[in-house]
């Protein structure tokens, strides 16, 4: 059984077709130049609905993370035990996602990392990140 895939919705196709390109895009306010992420139609800072697509850096710092162990929904049980981090992009924006090829005892708050894209599985390319 394979895990669920997000479902591209108006609000963040712009970010899966960057993806799948290889390309981590984040919404930018064109009123007032903040990232967000999640994608969403309205400035969580300002309410405007003007933004842009910007190209990230990739890179940030976990900010906290968890391993899970189980128990867990049947898709991701192969995968246990896995990691979720929460990934402070150097733009200022969190990012919840995996930390590839990281032993659970070595991730620790701070850790600088860089966003990588999983191979895409029916048209769904996944933002991961591994250590900088
Ligand atoms: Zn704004």
């Amino acid at each position: 059984m394979q895990p669920p895939l997000p479902q591209p919705t108006r609000d963040n196709a712009p970010f899966y077709e960057a993806a799948l390109r290889g390309e981590l895009r984040l919404q930018r306010c064109a009123d007032c130049g903040r990232f967000r992420h999640y994608p969403r139609p309205l400035c969580p800072h300002c309410l405007s609905r003007e933004h842009t697509w910007e190209l990230a850096s990739g890179y940030g710092e976990v900010y906290t993370w968890t391993i899970v162990r189980g128990p867990t929904l049947p898709p991701f049980e192969p995968q246990l035990p896995y990691n979720v981090v929460d990934v402070l992009l150097d733009e200022g924006v969190h990012f919840v996602s995996q930390l590839l090829d990281c032993p659970p005892e070595e991730i620790r708050a701070g850790l600088r990392v860089r966003a990588v894209f999983a191979p895409p599985v029916d048209g769904i390319a996944l933002v991961k990140f591994v250590r900088a």
